[in-house]
């Protein structure tokens, strides 16, 4: 299967991960739930707000499916596999119902809009559907589902962005945490579901997110990641009734400032940055601060301007290089990564190599890449035909994922006996006798623990010695 498969990759290791119980939880719970997620760091984060609702309504996670009250999962439209996976989970949730009547299912997330009369009526595969703006509801939901009753809510809003909820980290290493600021997208690319599964873009009071990241900092947690599906667009405006209004209004570059001054042992990085969004204001803002992480995602898509034009990204060829020159330019050293779709409707062989030139020429670091899945609603399924063969689709997306890996590869031996502050994130996958941290440009790297003088969470200097294409190697200093 060919879909995003170079190196990493975070979000598509962690499918289907599902909660543990809550860690040190003192309290009793009658009833449990089981939660498993999908899809994209937004949806993994939503899980955590669900997780907070369920929790003050009276259940308490657990990661064994089969003792669960209540089973949920939190679905991803992205792609039409992502749908796939989670319709054959679903079957097999109904076997377990069929042993335990009592147990409920529930779809979460972007899912739940699309087919939720085929979920619940015509497959009558699931109890309750809830959309990704109504999860305050998930309380009255449950109740309506366990008196017999289908239940749902799928109702997209322009306000909510559960702002006042914290998010109960469950499945956290402790030193790394997410924090939405942002829900919706507004922009409308033609290959993308998202404008329609999770509505508008809305951005999150800038004081609640303050409040959540010092929270975190002082519960030990070492980075905190910004997350939205256009983060550059961030724009907040305090109301009188804020205690902090008067300061004017809140940009993506402000709010990035007003974090990094948390203090300088936070790190703090962001995800996603659209091209035509982030600003030079930006740039400084993370040139000015050691702790705000050097690395930009960046996705550019495609590198045929023809092509970027029909996706309606609105950036050129051109207007991109010129973007990757001036990051470069203002901030020397900076990780960029990048998401890539390999056959996009009318795509050439001569639109292919500009994108394979494109990437050549950023450099990038790291990238996910796909290939085009039509999805029902979008503007691509409405204007164009999905008329590239898949044997040619897979083709081409394997001679970018060769690219990449050789991309990689070179920007990792650049690193060579080059010495880095790295953030220890925990036990190397391997072996317990290494650790395995982050470099700020977002590249793993593993070395051993050589003493046992230092701890998950701490900074250390770390010269590499070695490197694969995915992780570079190092040596303790
Ligand atoms: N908002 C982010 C942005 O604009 O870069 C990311 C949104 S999406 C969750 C993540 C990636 O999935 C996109 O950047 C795109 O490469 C890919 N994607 C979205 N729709 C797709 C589709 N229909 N087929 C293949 N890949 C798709
Ligand atoms: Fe989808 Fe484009 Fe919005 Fe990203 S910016 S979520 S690709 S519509």
């Amino acid at each position: 299967m060919l879909d995003v498969l170079t190196q990493k990759v975070h979000d598509e290791s962690r499918q289907g991960e599902a909660y543990a119980p809550f860690i040190n939880d003192p309290a009793q719970y009658q009833k449990k739930f089981y939660i498993e997620s999908y899809g994209c760091q937004m949806n993994f984060s939503d899980s955590e707000i669900v997780a907070s609702i369920l929790y003050n309504t009276g259940f308490g996670a657990t990661r064994n499916a089969e003792e669960a009250d209540l089973v949920l999962l939190n679905t991803c439209s992205i792609r039409e596999k992502a749908e796939q996976t989670v319709r054959k989970r679903l079957t097999e949730f109904r076997k377990i119902k069929s042993a335990k009547p009592g147990l409920l299912v529930g779809v979460l997330g972007c899912m739940a809009e699309r087919i939720k009369s085929k979920l619940l009526e015509e497959e009558q595969l699931v109890d309750i559907v809830v959309g990704p703006d109504a999860y305050r509801s998930l309380p009255g939901l449950i109740e309506e589902a366990e008196g017999g009753q289908k239940a749902v809510n799928v109702l997209l809003s322009r306000e909510e962005t559960y702002a006042d909820i914290s998010p109960v980290r469950l499945n956290s290493n402790g030193v790394s945490g997410f924090v939405s600021i942002m829900r919706g997208c507004n922009n409308m690319c033609t290959f993308c579901v998202v404008p329609f599964t999770r509505g508008r873009e809305r951005s999150r009071n800038a004081f609640s997110i303050i409040k959540e990241c010092r929270d975190l900092f002082d519960r030990g947690y070492k980075e905190v990641t910004l997350l939205g599906q256009n983060v550059d667009s961030y724009y907040f405006t305090p109301e009188a009734t804020d205690n902090n209004a008067g300061n004017g209004a809140v940009t993506f570059a402000s709010l990035l400032e007003m974090v990094a001054q948390i203090s300088p042992l936070l790190r703090v990085r962001f995800s996603t940055s659209h091209p035509k969004d982030i600003t030079d204001d930006v740039l400084y803002v993370i040139k000015k601060y050691e702790n705000i992480c050097k690395y930009i995602h960046l996705p550019v898509q495609s590198g045929s301007t023809r092509i970027l034009q029909m996706m309606n990204r609105t950036y050129t060829r051109e207007w991109y290089m010129a973007k990757i020159d001036r990051i470069r330019e203002i901030i020397p050293g900076c990780g960029i990564s990048s998401d890539i779709i390999a056959g996009f409707c009318t795509e050439t062989e001569e639109d292919h190599r500009d994108t394979l030139s494109l990437m050549e020429y950023s450099g990038y670091d790291l990238s996910y890449m796909f290939f085009y899945s039509e999805r029902p609603g979008t503007l691509a399924q409405r204007r164009y035909k999905d008329d590239i063969p898949e044997t040619v689709k897979k083709r081409r997306l394997q001679e970018i994922v060769d690219l990449q890996n050789r991309l990689s590869r070179q920007s990792n031996e650049k690193d060579l006996g080059k010495i880095f502050e790295v953030l220890i994130e925990g036990n190397s996958k391997k072996s317990d006798q290494d650790w395995m941290g982050r470099t700020s440009q977002n590249k793993v790297i593993v070395f051993s623990k050589k003493s046992a003088g230092c701890n998950k969470g701490d900074y250390v200097k770390v010269k590499v010695t070695d490197c694969t294409k995915a992780t570079l190697l190092g040596e303790l200093l």
